[in-house]
């Protein structure tokens, strides 16, 4: 059986080492179109030690993800970070996030703003969708949405509240508000109450819990030790510099424009979601307008290496308020203070991140620029003065289109393209866009990806 895979990052890495797995005869051809693997992992070698500028931390919480690195040898190459929190900068200030609720979202009403409905009941319809900022600032007041929420959840999503979508991106708020929508005669609810109720969830699964496994790691050498040996285990023959460009049925199999040889009998297209709608124009062209819809959010990551770390706030970063005047980053790890074993390095490693969906603009600044923004934001925030305390290493990278926005509907979005890629036999399409924009939530589709491929 002769399987293609478009795209080298974890989503096409992740399949290619499944496939191998379920069938060791099986051959296959990995094409990727930059001169790396990894995607948006990437581990650059600083002198001080390998260093994530792409993806830097994974949802340990996910046991199937630390069981699929166990898998792979990777187990003793886990490590843990120091628990330091972060804080978010609104209003000239620093701040600590508040403690409970559902992504900043509190289980009250803030009682702040003159716009504030003070949480009155609305209807909702079981299943139905709304970005979560249009329902915190009915609900709540704009202020909540620009400081807390719109900074926490574009810390994972790269785009503000305003254009993301409850059930995607908060799908136990959403369940929640199903769930008091059905009980309630007359389809009223609260959002507070809906809060509250994921908030009596997380508690009642914690105390049924024995769980001790922190909730995030990362890879002692950076993301490079998972790529690298997805890439080792995975049997593929891995092509670099081979852009596809087309992909066309040929007899029983496809043959593919850009790289690889012959035809093949599986496809699997791990590319982003426009992407994906280019390369399935010839052979599934229904799938297209809905792959289309699905939006990239692109931003630029500053990595920033100092001699000294004294004065670097205890905090394992800062995120920023949307609208935040004089600021142009829209967030800040502090690595060395988050992950002990940076930490050992001595210095200080911090990470600047510029650019949300709309905001292209920032992560097109050139390299001066960003720079200079990363080292004033960081002094107007934090008191750090990033240029005395000695920059011994700069390392910039601008991931174009690096995240697909979970949008309202999205959901609903893949699974109408993931309908009309079904209809054609032998081709699967996977990556951050389909199930998850996270790292085990990228593994966990390609594989069962790969398992229905394999299977049929
Ligand atoms: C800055 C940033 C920080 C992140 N931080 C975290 C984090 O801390 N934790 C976490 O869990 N997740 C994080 N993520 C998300 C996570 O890294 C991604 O969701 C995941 O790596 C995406 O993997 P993928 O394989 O779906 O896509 P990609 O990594 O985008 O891989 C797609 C590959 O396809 C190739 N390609 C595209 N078009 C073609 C073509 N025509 N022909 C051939 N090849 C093509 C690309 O070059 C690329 O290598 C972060 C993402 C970004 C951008």
């Amino acid at each position: 059986m002769r399987f293609a895979i478009i795209g080298a990052g974890l989503a096409g890495l992740t399949a290619a080492y499944e496939i191998h797995k379920a069938d060791p005869q099986a051959h296959i051809d990995v094409l990727e179109a930059g001169e790396r693997i990894g995607g948006k992992l990437f581990t650059v070698p600083f002198a001080s030690g390998p260093t994530d500028i792409g993806a830097e931390a994974f949802l340990a919480a996910r046991h199937d993800a630390v069981e699929f690195f166990t898998e792979l040898g990777l187990a003793d190459s886990l490590v843990t970070p120091s628990g330091a929190k972060s804080h978010y900068f609104a209003g000239g200030e620093l701040h600590p996030f508040p403690a409970g609720g559902v992504m900043g979202i509190p289980s009250t009403s803030p009682d702040t703003s003159s716009d504030n409905a003070q949480d009155a009941p609305f209807t909702w319809t079981p299943g139905d969708d709304i970005s979560v900022g249009a329902l915190v600032r009915r609900q709540y007041g704009d202020e909540i949405v620009d400081s807390v929420v719109s900074s926490l959840l574009g810390g994972v999503y790269s785009s503000t509240a305003d254009d993301l979508g409850l059930r995607a991106t908060l799908p136990a708020l959403a369940a929640a508000l199903d769930q008091l929508a059905e009980a309630a005669a007359d389809s009223q609810v609260t959002l507070s109450a809906a809060v509250k109720t994921v908030e009596a969830q997380r508690e009642a699964a914690k105390q049924n819990s024995s769980e001790t496994r922190p909730v995030f790691q990362t890879f002692k050498g950076g993301y490079a030790e998972l790529y690298e040996a997805l890439a080792e285990h995975s049997g593929a023959d891995i092509h670099l510099d081979a852009f596809v460009s087309a992909i066309t049925k040929s007899g029983d199999g496809f043959t593919i424009k850009g790289g690889g040889e012959g035809t093949y009998d599986k496809v699997i297209l791990a590319v982003p979601a426009p992407t994906a709608a280019v390369l399935l124009r010839d052979i599934a062209p229904t799938a297209a307008p809905y792959l289309r819809a699905i939006k990239l959010a692109s931003s630029a990551v500053v990595g920033l290496r100092f001699d000294s770390a004294d004065g670097l706030p205890d905090n394992s970063g800062v995120l920023v308020a949307v609208g935040e005047p004089g600021i142009t980053a829209k967030a800040f790890t502090f690595s060395s203070k988050k992950w002990p074993h940076l930490e050992a390095r001595g210095g200080a490693l911090v990470r600047a991140s510029f650019g949300r969906l709309g905001d292209e603009a920032s992560a097109r600044m050139d390299e001066d620029a960003l720079v200079d923004a990363a080292l004033d934001d960081l002094k107007t925030i934090t008191g750090f003065d990033g240029r005395e305390a000695g920059l011994s290493e700069i390392f910039v990278q601008r991931w174009f289109g690096g995240l697909p926005a979970y949008g309202v509907d999205h959901i609903a979005t893949v699974a109408a393209a993931r309908k009309e890629i079904a209809a054609v036999d032998g081709v699967e399409a996977i990556g951050a866009w389909a199930g998850g924009v996270g790292v085990p939530a990228v593994i966990a589709d390609a594989q069962a990806a790969v398992h229905r491929l394999v299977e049929n």
